[in-house]
């Protein structure tokens, strides 16, 4: 049920951290993937490892933040891999920061990767999946979709506000056999929560006693929620959110 042969996947962010847990979930199940992000290097360390699993694999730069460079993305991944079918919206970033201090800049940074980004991607890609016939946009939510924390004003509006774009996209786009679902990580060993790991003292610790799973999400655990959302499995569910949190949102 969860063959995605001859499927062509995009991620973003997809060269470290969740996005490459992701690409790796979709490779592994059979699709072709392209990885998308900034970094060339990276791009290209992560093409390696996919190929390693005996994936088709190329990547292409891209700035989410841009919208011509996300176009140019969704044509190059096309040119090259010959089709879209599934779309993840992982790219993010995050500045702490307390409410009073955060600038405008701050502020159009996060909002315009995090949730400008997924919506300006999905629109490229559409017409390839309305084409196709088939189609699956998976964007990356957080747990912060849901609550909120006092130095991530920005960051939670625009992880919130990507739960409503997700709804919003499923429902025009279901008549062309398009699902649009979200994924809400909770506390991920990445590049993106290092810095928070850093400076906040028990944080760590913290994380292990409040989740009920008893330890931090690693990338590897966001494999089997990107092939089961892209693949034929779940072509009846659409506009929904799952959360791949050990548990730590479901506590009061
Ligand atoms: P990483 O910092 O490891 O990965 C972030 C990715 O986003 C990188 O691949 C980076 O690529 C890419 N990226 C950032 N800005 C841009 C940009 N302007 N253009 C293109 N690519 C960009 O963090 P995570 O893996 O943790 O984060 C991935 C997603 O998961 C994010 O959306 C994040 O908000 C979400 N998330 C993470 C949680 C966690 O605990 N780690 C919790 C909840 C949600 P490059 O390096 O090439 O710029």
């Amino acid at each position: 049920m969860f063959d995605l042969s001859g499927r062509v996947a995009l991620v973003t962010g997809g060269n470290g951290g969740i996005g490459l847990g992701f690409a790796r979930g979709l490779a592994r199940n059979g699709a072709a993937v392209m990885v998308a992000g900034r970094d060339a290097a990276k791009n290209a360390a992560a093409v390696t490892a996919l190929e390693e699993l005996g994936a088709t694999a190329a990547s292409v730069e891209v700035d989410v933040t841009d919208q011509a460079s996300l176009q140019a993305m969704v044509a190059r991944c096309v040119e090259v891999l010959g089709r879209l079918d599934i779309l993840v919206n992982n790219a993010g970033t995050n500045i702490r920061r307390p409410p009073e201090q955060v600038t405008l800049a701050d502020w159009h940074t996060v909002l315009n990767t995090n949730l400008t980004s997924a919506m300006f991607a999905a629109q490229a890609a559409y017409p390839h999946m309305k084409a196709g016939g088939v189609g699956r946009v998976i964007n990356n939510g957080s747990m912060l979709s849901i609550f909120g924390m006092p130095l991530h004003a920005a960051y939670a509006s625009s992880k919130g506000a990507v739960v409503q774009l997700t709804k919003s996209l499923a429902t025009a786009w279901a008549k062309d056999g398009i699902t649009v679902n979200c994924v809400l990580p909770g506390w991920i060993d990445t590049d993106l929560t290092r810095g928070a790991r850093r400076d906040i003292p028990g944080l760590d610790d913290n994380v292990r006693a409040r989740a009920p799973a008893g330890r931090w999400g690693t990338p590897e655990d966001f494999e089997g929620i990107a092939a089961f959302y892209a693949s034929d499995a779940a072509a009846y569910i659409t506009g929904t959110s799952i959360a791949v949190d050990g548990g730590y949102s479901i506590q009061g």
